[in-house]
């Protein structure tokens, strides 16, 4: 895993050797990781120095457990920790032959960031976006290189799941779309092709069925743990669909929701109004302490 030729994976003409993560967030952090094990130099990049410290940490972590599972050795992680530079400065992007951002899902931020990258990135340089549900098209046409503008939409944890959805923008080229489709292959990621519609296809699917589940909770059809239950035991699911929002974030299933409803304007995407009054409360799933369970010391 330490030594690595570097042929696989070509951007128009040049190998990609460092890749640049901007948002060294849950996701960031995780996308670093995986790259950083694959042998490629990794610069990961945020605003907030404190999130960086936070993700070497999470990483170092995050690679203890593989080292404890046989997965990789204490050496691999060594040298994919020497691989991974940090940084608060966007300007250096300048010597990435690929950028995956990974910030805020919030369309003026990245169109902002999309700009600067496309100032300061090589211009051979694939710029990738981590998005959930914010139009690779418009992200692309914030840049003077579109066709070089793609959706690399990893799952949480990165480290454990296969799929990459692989977006294309109206105007990404078939070479970037082949590019990205190589580099997610030699992360060992499943990349899937899919177009640029809202919720692309993971949360077009996902979010209606969390939706419907806080439906039928609101309706008093079942409570949650029976609604859970039927998910897991009865579908096979690993998560019921609202131990599963807690996961994700109720206000991040409430974003995606109205995307997707206000995107593709049909009434059935319409957010469940026990999910906004539970954003609203500020139970917002595991990370504030509390949403459909409690994640309390108490609970
Ligand atoms: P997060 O809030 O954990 O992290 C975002 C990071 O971006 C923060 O560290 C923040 O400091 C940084 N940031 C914000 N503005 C910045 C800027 N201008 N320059 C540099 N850094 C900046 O977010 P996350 O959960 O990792 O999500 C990141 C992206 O991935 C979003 O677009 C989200 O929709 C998407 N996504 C999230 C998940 C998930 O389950 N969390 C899954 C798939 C996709």
């Amino acid at each position: 895993m330490t030594t690595r030729k570097f042929s696989a994976v070509e951007t128009h003409g040049t190998a990609v050797k460092t890749v640049a993560v901007v948002g060294a967030g849950t996701m960031g952090n995780g996308i670093a990781q995986v790259l950083a094990q694959k042998g490629y130099q990794v610069q990961l990049l945020d605003s907030q120095a404190p999130a960086l410290d936070r993700a070497v940490k999470t990483i170092g972590g995050s690679m203890d457990r593989l080292i404890k599972k046989e997965a990789i050795t204490a050496a691999d992680k060594d040298a994919a920790l020497a691989r991974l530079k940090t940084s608060t400065s966007l300007g250096e992007v300048k010597d990435a032959d690929w950028v995956i951002e990974a910030v805020f899902e919030d369309l003026e931020v990245k169109k902002a960031i999309f700009k600067e990258l496309d100032r300061t990135a090589p211009a051979h340089a694939v710029l990738a976006t981590n998005t959930s549900a914010i139009p690779i098209t418009a992200l692309a046409a914030a840049t003077g290189r579109p066709e070089k503008v793609i959706g690399m939409h990893f799952m949480n944890p990165v480290p454990m799941m296969k799929l990459v959805e692989v977006i294309r923008g109206l105007q990404t080229s078939d070479a970037t779309y082949a590019a990205t489709e190589a580099l997610a292959k030699d992360l060992g990621k499943v990349p899937v092709p899919v177009n640029d519609y809202p919720g692309f296809v993971a949360n077009r699917i996902l979010m209606p069925m969390i939706n419907e589940a806080c439906y039928t909770v609101m309706e008093g059809v079942a409570d949650r743990d029976a609604v859970d239950s039927v998910m897991k035991l009865g579908m096979a699911h690993p998560m019921g669909p609202l131990q599963l929002a807690d996961f994700i974030g109720l206000d991040i299933c409430l974003n995606i929701l109205r995307v997707l409803h206000e995107g593709l304007g049909d009434p059935k995407y319409r957010p469940c109004p026990l999910l906004i009054k539970m954003v609203q409360a500020g139970y917002l799933g595991r990370k504030s302490g509390r949403g459909f369970y409690d994640y309390s010391q108490a609970g």
